[in-house]
């Protein structure tokens, strides 16, 4: 694995996080290692909440639109009967699953699988966004991705809410967020 100085394990699974804000590369980054590991012939399975309906119903697509098929789920344990022969699982917006998903990459990566887990470290006012610090807790490799400040320039990992709602979850893009530095982020007034 190109991204870290240890050598790929022997013999077991185990799990990698791709964590930051919007904006942050986090989706393309997944679909990179993924890409990789499809020409190298691995079964490849890869799953998404079904709360993300953002570009398509049925691949996960990054901001800049680069795309992979996968399988929409409610709950993170329909993980199990889709991924039987994969040697590779992929799971994007992790931070929509329940605190499951803990337990189900666990398994999976000591059944011998390779699991790559990307997911919003922190919710938009910056507190962190459970499952994810737990995910990053048990994972092997870990990959912290940064935006660019669209105020300053600066390395960016707060997601701003350019809204007044104060429900954690708003699925949406840059209509309503952009990334920020922890200089330039704040927390919207609550309407
Ligand atoms: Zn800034």
């Amino acid at each position: 694995m190109e991204f870290t100085p240890h050598s790929t394990p022997k013999d077991t699974g185990w799990i990698e996080v791709i964590a930051g804000c919007m904006f942050s590369g986090k989706t393309e980054e997944l679909i990179r290692r993924l890409r990789r590991a499809t020409i190298a012939k691995q079964n490849v399975k890869i799953f998404k909440p079904a709360i993300d309906l953002r570009f398509s119903e049925n691949s996960i697509v990054s901001h800049n639109e680069q795309s992979l098929p996968s399988v929409l789920i409610k709950d993170i344990k329909e993980v199990f009967e889709h991924s039987k022969d994969a040697h590779v699982i992929g799971i994007d917006e992790a931070q929509f699953f329940s605190s499951d998903i803990i337990e189900v990459c666990n398994k999976l990566a000591n059944e011998g699988k390779r699991v790559i887990v990307a997911g919003l470290d922190q919710d938009y006012k910056g507190i962190p966004f459970e499952p994810m610090p737990q995910l990053l807790a048990v994972a092997e490799y870990i990959t912290k991705t940064l935006a660019i400040c669209v105020e300053c320039g600066n390395p960016a990992d707060k997601t701003q809410r350019k809204t007044t709602s104060s429900e954690r979850v708003i699925v949406g893009a840059a209509d309503i967020y952009e990334a920020r530095c922890r200089r330039c982020h704040y927390i919207p007034e609550e309407k």
